[in-house]
């Protein structure tokens, strides 16, 4: 049995209540650990470390802080295959992706913000005619808060942490109960790149009693937060009246337009990885396919038969392409989708149903679904389902395509296939989405803004505008 400890002030510390949540494996269902179920006093020990730790932390050297992060990063590298595994067992995904994908990109986070706080600058302001100059700086807000999901453990983990720390700030992160040990696996990573105690804690606990306390604690003055949109919108209830800073990453319901003038071959082998890659369960998947209606009956054809030959499987095994979901709960709402389609008459042309794999009967595993709509009204193209589940209809036109594409209440990205450069053009700018893929989806630059729009949340992270937001801007003006 894996003991999780919450990670304070260089600590590993059983909760104070001594409070403990099962943790399953997603491949067989069983319970292999127990996670601390924190409580307001866990936060409050922690809130005292990283606020201990902070003036000292504030006034590290660029130079410093940004050799620590890149030795965070070079641990994580040189025990890939460890975190990997780790990661694979506690969420189910294949081992290939995690050691390909999630495990790789935590550690180019760190790298990534450690290099990119060397270059982050303050801007001045000549104020001409006038004697005076105007200078900008940003501090580290202080102590904040970073709250991450089950779905990429810990590469959105990461993701906040990263930055927070390398703009001088102080942070306590609660990751997923659902998906806890890479997090905790990260503590011992910290103290042996030499990460002063209390810079990070790392506070194991469920949503609405830990991440409760995180968001409720006045003196925590900033909130990464990476979710659901209805746990986004508490956040944003708690946190206002207190003047946090509040950065909301939250769900999407994605379109993937699909052009007759694209790159076939391609877009197809694209689509299936949109899809379907890590079971359906990122935040960016295209959900909701449209094309193009002179394609419409040679793509599903196509696509059915790949979507067909994915190997439903034991994360562990190389050749499985999907593995188990997340959790019980998660695969019973995924489940109840396929209901809902049946129920509303619409045609499941493949999957719908879940899988037993020999030897792990009570893993969580689901077939890849494709399931065709009559229209975007449904509930299955309103709705985040957050799982290995697709929808697919023909359109005629430009407008009508992008009039199907922006009524949803999300706005978090969107994927365009074409080989027009005026449709293209067209289509971007009209598109409601932060984040757009052109011929291509996934493809990530950690300098480029990050985050949705609509009920896909508030605020910006990546790059710089992950450093403006962990930190406060204070203009001086000196008069001469
Ligand atoms: P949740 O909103 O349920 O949980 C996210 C995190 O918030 C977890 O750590 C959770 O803890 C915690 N939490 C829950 N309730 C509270 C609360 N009252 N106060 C503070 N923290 C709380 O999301 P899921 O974990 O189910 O993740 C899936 C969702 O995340 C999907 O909607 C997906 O679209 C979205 N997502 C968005 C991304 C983006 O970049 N926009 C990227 C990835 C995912 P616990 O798990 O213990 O409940």
């Amino acid at each position: 049995m894996l003991t999780i400890k919450n990670f304070i002030n260089g600590e590993f510390e059983n909760p104070i209540s001594n409070d403990w949540i099962d943790n399953y494996c997603p491949a067989n269902g069983e319970i292999y650990g127990q996670t601390p179920n924190s409580s307001k006093a866990d936060i409050e020990q922690a809130y005292q470390a990283a606020k201990k730790a902070f003036p000292n932390w504030s006034q590290t050297t660029l130079e410093e802080r940004s050799k620590i992060l890149i030795r965070i990063s070079e641990l994580l590298e040189a025990n890939l295959q460890y975190f990997a595994e780790a990661e694979s067992k506690d969420n189910g995904k294949p081992i290939h992706l995690a050691k390909s994908v999630d495990i790789p990109r935590a550690a180019s986070n760190f790298r990534f913000f450690g290099n990119a706080i060397t270059q982050f600058s303050s801007e001045s302001h000549e104020t001409v005619g006038k004697d005076a100059l105007n200078f900008t700086l940003r501090q580290p807000i202080g102590v904040v808060g970073c709250i991450s999901p089950w779905n990429l453990p810990l590469y959105l983990f990461t993701w906040k942490i990263a930055p927070a720390i390398a703009a001088g700030n102080c942070v306590i992160a609660k990751p997923s109960e659902i998906t806890p040990v890479t997090a905790f696996l990260l503590g011992d990573i910290c103290l042996q790149a030499g990460l002063p105690n209390g810079v990070l804690n790392i506070v194991h606990g469920l949503g609405n009693s830990t991440g409760q306390a995180i968001i409720e604690h006045p003196d925590i003055k900033a909130i990464s937060f990476t979710g659901g949109t209805k746990t986004g919108v508490n956040i944003a209830r708690v946190a206002a009246p207190m003047f946090k800073k509040l950065s909301l990453e939250l769900g999407g319901k994605n379109p993937n337009i699909i052009f007759a003038d694209c790159d076939y071959d391609d877009m197809l082998e694209t689509t299936v990885r949109s899809s379907f890659a890590n079971q359906g369960q990122i935040c960016l998947c295209g959900s909701r396919i449209f094309i193009e209606a002179s394609i419409y009956d040679t793509f599903k054809n196509d696509f059915v038969k790949k979507v067909k030959a994915l190997k439903v499987g034991h994360p562990s095994n190389s050749k499985t392409d999907i593995g188990a979901l997340v959790s019980k709960g998660h695969l019973e709402k995924v489940k109840s989708y396929v209901n809902i389609a049946e129920n509303e008459g619409e045609r499941i042309i493949c999957g719908g149903k879940t899988v037993s794999i020999e030897d792990y009967k009570n893993g969580y595993y689901f077939e890849p679904t494709v399931i065709e709509v009559p229209n975007n009204e449904c509930r299955l193209n309103q709705e985040e389902i957050f799982g290995p589940v697709v929808t697919i209809m023909p359109f005629n036109t430009e407008e009508e395509v992008l009039q199907m594409a922006n009524d949803v209440k999300y706005g978090l990205s969107a994927t365009l296939w074409t080989n027009s450069l005026k449709r293209t053009m067209h289509m971007t700018t009209n598109i409601q989405a932060g984040i757009i893929w052109v011929n291509t989806w996934m493809l990530r630059d950690l300098r480029t803004p990050f985050g949705g729009i609509k009920a896909s949340g508030i605020g910006r992270e990546g790059g710089f505008e992950a450093f403006r937001f962990f930190t406060e801007t204070k203009n001086v003006c000196i008069k001469y």
